[in-house]
């Protein structure tokens, strides 16, 4: 019954999101049938008209990427995972990145192990989504700091950066789809995250202060032996 539940809300998310994905997937096709048309009218290669479509395309796979999500048929195969694993998985894929913009990854954590029931590569793109907004919004030099805390009800983790922040007008929008303020963002990886925890009977609760950074805190229910 549970199973049956989340792919319903699932087929319904995406009836929500129908009209916002065509709307999307238009304006860059539209985009690429004009830059194609002025190439063929000139019967010339430009190399900047190339690059657009180059990029309009990547777009639409951007975003075709993250509605996947919802329609894969998935077997939710829920276990007890250490989010403490999950975390430094994702952190050691952005060091690269933080070298290039030196940008100071931590990692801080109390306890030796975080488990909770869960999806482990579900739970990889919670962190991922969360962790490449934070970059996105950090200067360089500045400190992006990941923290676990075991509580009484379970595990709670904080993404906490000390970047752009966000105006009020996409606080409150966060997690609906297309919210993006960005000039080749989605405006879906929060509508992601958000489900992804929500499946996990988790919570996500955000504070952020413009100029000053931003913070989500996710708590988890602690794992239970089924
Ligand atoms: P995208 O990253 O493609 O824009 P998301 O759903 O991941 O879509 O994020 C939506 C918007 O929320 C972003 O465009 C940005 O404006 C804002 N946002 C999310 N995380 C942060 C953050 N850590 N700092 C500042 N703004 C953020
Ligand atoms: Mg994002």
């Amino acid at each position: 019954a549970e199973e049956s539940m989340i792919q319903s809300e699932k087929l319904s998310v995406i009836g929500e999101l129908s009209a916002g994905i065509i709307h999307e997937i238009r304006n860059p096709l539209t985009s690429i049938k004009g830059f194609l048309q002025l190439m063929q009218s000139s019967e010339q290669i430009n190399m900047d008209y190339i690059d657009i479509v180059m990029r309009e395309i990547e777009q639409i796979e951007n975003i075709t990427g993250e509605l996947l999500y919802f329609t894969k048929p998935k077997c939710e195969h829920f276990a007890p995972v250490d989010l403490g694993i999950i975390v430094q998985e994702t952190v050691r894929l952005f060091e690269t990145q933080a070298l290039q913009h030196n940008i100071k990854l931590k990692l801080d954590t109390e306890a030796s192990t975080h488990f909770i029931n869960g999806e482990k590569t579900q739970l990889k793109q919670v962190f991922v989504n969360l962790v490449k907004n934070a970059f996105e919004a950090s200067p360089d030099g500045s400190t992006i700091t990941i923290s676990l805390s075991t509580t009484d009800q379970g595990e709670d983790v904080f993404i906490q950066d000390t970047g752009s922040g966000m105006p009020k007008h996409v606080f409150n929008n966060l997690g609906k789809s297309f919210t993006t303020t960005k000039v080749t963002g989605t405006g879906l990886g929060l509508m992601v995250t958000y489900t992804i925890v929500k499946n996990h009977k988790g919570s996500v609760s955000v504070s952020s202060e413009e100029n000053k950074g931003t913070t989500f805190h996710l708590s988890f229910p602690k794992a239970v032996k089924e």
